[in-house]
């Protein structure tokens, strides 16, 4: 409901000073629909997702360094919800980076970026396999650094969140000089672009100094609002099928995955190792033989049309 609610107030924003002309109401609703069935799907899988934060060690370690980390006081607390944020972006970061790489996984991501409308309820735009992906490769790497249940945790959640919300909105509205150092609503603008020349840039959700840091930065040029979505989109999918199953889309194919990289990069050097050892093509001739999905799902073929 706060979610709803918070896309609403965003709504105000972007209906008084709009990035581009978008009266299509539709689109948001469409998005709140996800949203409620990926609430369905994430409330059955909770009990197995509680119980692999079970597992988690109970003293971070983060804590076991440098046991005063969240300090006292509200500038401790601060500081500290900063810290556990950028560590939580940086394994976003990541994520998300592989996300777009790997067909498999795009095929989860491609949901949110869909959207050829972008604006604040494009943040609940997300597909149950998608949130998942996130937990396990995001949210448990950061509570074993830094922990599940402490005020920093709570105090990024709130601050991604709502975040979410205001760096997806179509509101013409440019940080200046503060696009290098916070994530805003022209910056990740660009990460949506749906021509090619803006893919693979812009992956940080908060903090653009990943991106420069790992070599993804762009910057936007003045007055660049671009159009967003997915090229050759021609299957979009109902909220059921977006929520549950995205990978079902004709449209899901390799030419259409923002899977580009820049070279001299960690994830080069994984890919490397990945096809050399021949991991990939190990596992993918085993889920043939296995004929794990009867009727083929696009990101299945995509693996055997890239040759890998
Ligand atoms: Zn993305
Ligand atoms: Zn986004």
């Amino acid at each position: 409901m706060i979610a709803v609610l918070m896309t609403g107030g965003v709504w105000l924003f972007e209906w008084c000073r709009p990035a581009v002309t978008d009266s299509d109401l539709s689109g948001r609703w469409h998005n709140v629909k996800v949203f409620i069935l990926l609430l369905i799907g994430l409330a059955f899988a909770a009990p197995i997702l509680n119980q692999c934060a079970q597992l988690l060690p109970s003293i971070s370690l983060l804590e076991r360094i440098a046991p005063d980390w969240q300090s006292k006081g509200i500038a401790g607390g601060i500081l500290a919800t900063l810290i556990y944020a950028f560590i939580w972006d940086f394994f976003q970061y990541w994520t998300h980076r592989l996300e777009h790489k790997y067909a498999a996984l795009w095929a989860f991501h491609r949901v949110h970026h869909s959207d050829a409308h972008m604006n604040a309820s494009t943040a609940l735009r997300q597909s149950v396999g998608g949130a998942l992906i996130g937990f396990f490769l995001t949210h448990i790497p950061t509570a074993i650094i830094c922990g599940g249940n402490s005020i920093p945790y709570v105090g990024s959640l709130i601050l991604f969140s709502g975040w979410g919300y205001f760096n997806h909105a179509n509101v013409r509205l440019s940080l200046g000089p503060f696009t290098r150092i916070i994530s805003g609503p022209q910056w990740h603008r660009l990460h949506h672009g749906k021509e090619a020349q803006y893919h693979n840039s812009n992956y940080a959700a908060f903090f653009p100094v990943l991106d420069l840091f790992f070599g993804t930065l762009r910057l936007p040029k003045k007055e660049e609002w671009v159009e967003t979505g997915v090229l050759n989109d021609v299957s979009p999918l109902k909220p059921f099928k977006q929520a549950f199953f995205s990978w079902c889309n004709e449209s899901a194919s390799i030419e259409n995955t923002p899977h580009t990289h820049t070279p001299e990069t960690p994830s080069r050097l994984l890919g490397r190792q990945w096809s050399r050892r021949g991991y990939r093509k190990q596992l993918i001739r085993k889920l043939q033989r296995a004929q794990w999905f009867l009727h083929r799902p696009a990101w299945w073929r995509i693996g055997r049309r890239s040759g890998e």
